[in-house]
């Protein structure tokens, strides 16, 4: 049941990725990387990136309802969903994909403004006790944001 959910969801999100020819088409000549950026200080973006994209958080099974596996899987596929709309999000390198997953999730909810010649910077972090990531993060005293562990043998970084 859960496993075709999510084969429809991974559908959802592919479909919901903003094609190379769309970046291109907003992004004609490098005048217009001055006018984007002139633009974004003034846009206050009223809608969140998950309307603009077509994708709603409630659409993502909370992290406890899935296997390791699956939550790498969704993680993955958001990730490379936010590369595609130029979405830079600051994140600790190596965290465990369960701790990565509610943060991944949480960016359709913001309000972001979309370019098309630079990359717009997602943070998270707002220090030590607000911080999504716990020990994860570097701002967490005595935190390890990259512990030396073998990553699973065999296996591709999934970002
Ligand atoms: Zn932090």
């Amino acid at each position: 049941m859960l496993a075709r959910y999510l084969q429809y969801l991974h559908a959802d999100i592919r479909q919901a990725e903003r094609s190379p020819e769309e970046v291109e088409f907003y992004a004609p000549g490098p005048e217009s990387w001055l006018a984007e950026a002139r633009q974004l200080l003034i846009d206050d973006p009223k809608t969140t990136f998950g309307e603009r994209c077509g994708l709603a958080p409630e659409a993502f099974p909370p992290a406890g309802r899935l296997d390791a596996r699956q939550v790498e899987g969704l993680g993955g596929a958001l990730k490379r969903l936010y590369r595609s709309w130029h979405l830079d999000l600051l994140m600790p390198e190596c965290m465990p994909a369960q701790a990565a997953y509610p943060a991944l999730v949480s960016v359709l909810e913001k309000k972001l403004p979309i370019v098309a010649c630079g990359w717009v910077v997602v943070d998270f972090c707002e220090g030590e006790a607000a911080c999504p990531f716990g020990q994860h993060c570097f701002c967490q005293e005595g935190g390890q944001p990259c512990p030396e562990v073998d990553p699973e043998p065999g296996k591709d970084e999934w970002y």
